[in-house]
């Protein structure tokens, strides 16, 4: 098991953005201010989204089981949330609420065994011929159904050595490095672009996937820096969103999605009892996905990690959901229902019994 010495990261280094750097372009002050102004007080949230405390499970009480992993949300994300609506799909995804610290049975800290996949500080590898980068610990929101919401980041910090790109080096196996973390869009454009150089001087990597919830959040964090650092890798680029519920997809994703047209834009997704366990919402995630230039790839059952227990979907839930998107979309944009399984070769297929 991985142990609990520290859960995400709030700027615990010089090279995650702060805001503060004066020399910065007028993109990256949008993006890094935003960052800055991140609501993280759960009753200025709530009064921002009207929502009265009594209308919902909030844990505004004692905060001590959530204090590693307390309310983060971005304003831009806020703005896409129905005012008045307790129940709003942005908003149950971010929102800190009682049932996170009941126990539940079969749920732990590092339900996918992630502590076995580690090769070195900073680099995990799972599956054959990929690896994966703890880029940082750091995200712009705080998802509350994260599956590493556990994870010892302070045990992959990466220094301007990266240790990690060393480990890379000596396996000439891996083809395909994915950063994540944390999110790797919350890395400066410097330090982002100069861990990007390091993997891509590694012969044997012909792509890098990056997973981020960043363009989801704040999509100005799609600057014109971050599409030349990505358009000028020799590797080619594969940018994974993180999108989970229609809502999320507004005028300002779609611009910065199409910034980003020039690479492989896939999204996966969680199905998340409450938030998108709803024929209608994830049918038309998925068309709006491709509206934008995305193609839905995953629709992931949510991990059993701990505190999250509360937004689990049944199998047979699932399955009928699926079903259903397979009935009213063409077959490409019907993501694959999956699962990840602790020490499995690959992702499992979601399928009926029999
Ligand atoms: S952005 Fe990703 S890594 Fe960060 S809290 Fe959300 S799900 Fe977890």
């Amino acid at each position: 098991m991985i142990p609990v010495k520290s859960s995400h990261e709030t700027n615990a280094n010089g090279s995650i953005a702060t805001g503060r750097d004066c020399s910065m372009g007028a993109h990256a002050q949008r993006w890094r201010r935003e960052l800055l102004q991140a609501v993280t007080d759960v009753a200025l949230l709530l009064r921002l989204v009207d929502v009265h405390p009594s209308e919902i499970e909030t844990a505004t009480g004692d905060l001590t089981e959530l204090r590693d992993f307390p309310l983060r949300v971005p304003r831009p994300y806020i703005a896409r949330m129905r005012r008045g609506d307790p129940k709003d799909p942005l908003l149950r995804q971010v929102l800190p609420t009682t049932p996170e610290t009941e126990p539940a049975k079969g749920y732990g800290l590092d339900p996918l065994d992630e502590s076995d996949a580690v090769v070195d500080a900073g680099l995990l590898k799972k599956y054959h011929g990929r690896a994966l980068i703890i880029a940082t610990g750091s995200c712009a929101v705080h998802c509350r159904y994260c599956f590493r919401r556990h994870f010892a980041y302070v045990d992959h910090r990466q220094d301007s050595s990266f240790p990690s790109v060393a480990a890379l080096r000596r396996d000439p196996t891996i083809r395909e490095v994915i950063l994540s973390g944390g999110d790797p869009l919350m890395l400066t454009d410097a330090h982002l672009g100069r861990l990007l150089a390091a993997v891509g001087s590694v012969d044997h990597v012909e792509r890098i996937r990056i997973h981020t919830r960043l363009p989801v959040v704040i999509p100005q964090r799609v600057t014109p820096a971050l599409t030349e650092i990505l358009a000028n890798m020799r590797q080619r680029v594969v940018v994974v969103l993180h999108f989970n519920h229609p809502n999320e997809i507004d005028g300002d994703c779609a611009r910065s999605l199409a910034d980003l047209d020039r690479f492989t834009l896939l999204n996966q997704s969680v199905l998340l009892h409450g938030v998108n366990d709803d024929a209608d919402a994830l049918f038309e995630l998925s068309e709006r996905l491709f509206d934008a230039g995305v193609l839905p790839y995953y629709l992931h059952m949510p991990d059993a990690v701990a505190g999250t227990a509360h937004f689990d979907v049944s199998e047979r839930r699932a399955l009928a959901l699926h079903r259903q998107l397979q009935a009213r979309l063409p077959g490409y944009l019907v993501p694959r229902l999956v699962r990840e399984v602790p020490g499995g070769t690959a992702k499992e297929l979601v399928v009926a019994d029999g």
